[in-house]
């Protein structure tokens, strides 16, 4: 999670690779899948079972066994494998860490487990 502004020359190289071959493989994927099932999908959503974290808030991350995390801000909410994906860093969730102040752990370690 970062600011655009803030990344360098080869951040910006590596964000698009990694984009671009995340894409190339989820349209493998989903153009397979379409094969395999006789046609387009006749019902389309922002979720898939083999997505890693996306909709999983609270589910184990399928890398590390970590809960995965969320930020809710409005009525969007993004998951994310702190472990995996932020160091470990829980980000900060508007209403919950606004909420807690002081006691909002600051990383996936200092949650209690369970
Ligand atoms: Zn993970």
């Amino acid at each position: 999670m970062a600011l655009t502004r803030s990344l360098d020359a080869a951040a910006v190289q590596r964000l698009h690779d990694a984009a671009r071959a995340v894409l190339s493989e989820w349209t493998s994927r989903l153009r397979d899948e379409a094969v395999a099932h006789g046609g387009w999908p006749k019902k389309v959503t922002a979720f898939h079972p083999r997505m890693a974290v996306h909709g999983r808030y609270g589910e184990p991350c399928p890398e590390c066994g970590s809960k995965v995390q969320r930020i809710v801000h409005a009525a969007n909410e993004t998951n994310y494998c702190a472990r995996c994906q932020t160091q470990g860093k829980l980000l900060a969730d508007r209403a919950l860490s606004r909420l807690l102040h002081a006691s909002w752990p600051r990383h996936i370690d200092d949650l209690d487990p369970g």
